[in-house]
């Protein structure tokens, strides 16, 4: 059976860098929907553009399109084993289609680990976040800086920040957050898969308490590594 992870949070809260962390832990593949919505950008894909409009004011990109394009990432022969989710599902509605669409594959959202952190941490997170430019690495200038300044330790390459990530954009991101995917906690805790995360420890520890919830529920699973 594949294993399949949610990561479910507010912006900043540490989702893509708790992915980096538990993919190369476990092997299981780290799908950031952000990071297709960035790359199809980069591409100057029709799909990018759309986004783009969507991206740049912190608002949601349509559920359609989204949902299509995670579908195609998970059919991918890579996910196999399973992958973990960063970013995705943000509604229920994407929710509903994740479901269906892993029930398609014989599997299902196995846990969904709920990172949170106040918005006074969120908002000081995102103003020092910078990201790589091939693979979107993440640092963070105070918590988590490269060795090298403004060069990602794994591949060499250009950091950046992020447009969204300028104030005004940060705020209503967090409203968008609080409006349109918060309801995934109730959602998720009705089907007994929320487990809460405290996201203002350090990293490492952050881990390590993603890890201990991943094993303890791990009886039956497979994995890659
Ligand atoms: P998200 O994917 O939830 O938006 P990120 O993983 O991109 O969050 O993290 C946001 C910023 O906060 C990054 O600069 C990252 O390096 C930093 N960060 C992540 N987790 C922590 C943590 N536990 N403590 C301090 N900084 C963190
Ligand atoms: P963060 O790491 O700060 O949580 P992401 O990289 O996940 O941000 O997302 C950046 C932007 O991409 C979002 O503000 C939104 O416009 C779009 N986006 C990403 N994932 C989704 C999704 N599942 N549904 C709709 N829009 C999304």
């Amino acid at each position: 059976m594949a294993t399949y992870i949610v990561l479910l949070g507010p912006p900043g809260v540490g989702k893509g860098t708790q992915a980096e962390n538990l993919a190369a832990q476990t092997g299981l593949i780290h799908i950031s929907s952000g990071d297709l919505f960035r790359e199809n950008i980069k591409n100057q894909t029709e799909l990018g553009r759309l986004a783009k409009s969507f991206m740049d004011k912190g608002e949601l990109v349509p559920d359609d399109v989204t949902v299509a394009m995670v579908k195609d990432r998970l059919a991918r022969p890579d996910c196999k084993a399973g992958a973990i989710l960063d970013g995705f599902p943000r509604t229920p509605v994407q929710a509903e289609a994740l479901s269906r669409l892993l029930a398609g594959f014989k599997g299902d959202v196995n846990f969904v680990p709920f990172i949170n952190a106040d918005p006074r941490v969120l908002i000081e997170r995102l103003s020092d976040r910078w990201i790589c430019r091939t693979q979107g690495h993440i640092y963070n200038i105070k918590s988590n800086p490269p060795r090298v300044a403004g060069r990602c330790d794994l591949d060499g390459s250009e950091l950046y920040q992020r447009d969204d990530d300028k104030a005004g954009t940060v705020t209503n991101r967090i409203k968008v957050y609080a409006e349109q995917t918060a309801p995934l906690i109730a959602y998720y805790r009705g089907q007994n898969k929320l487990v809460e995360i405290d996201g203002t420890q350090p990293i490492e520890k952050v881990t390590d308490a993603l890890l201990s919830v991943i094993r303890k529920g791990q009886a039956g699973m497979s994995w890659s590594k």
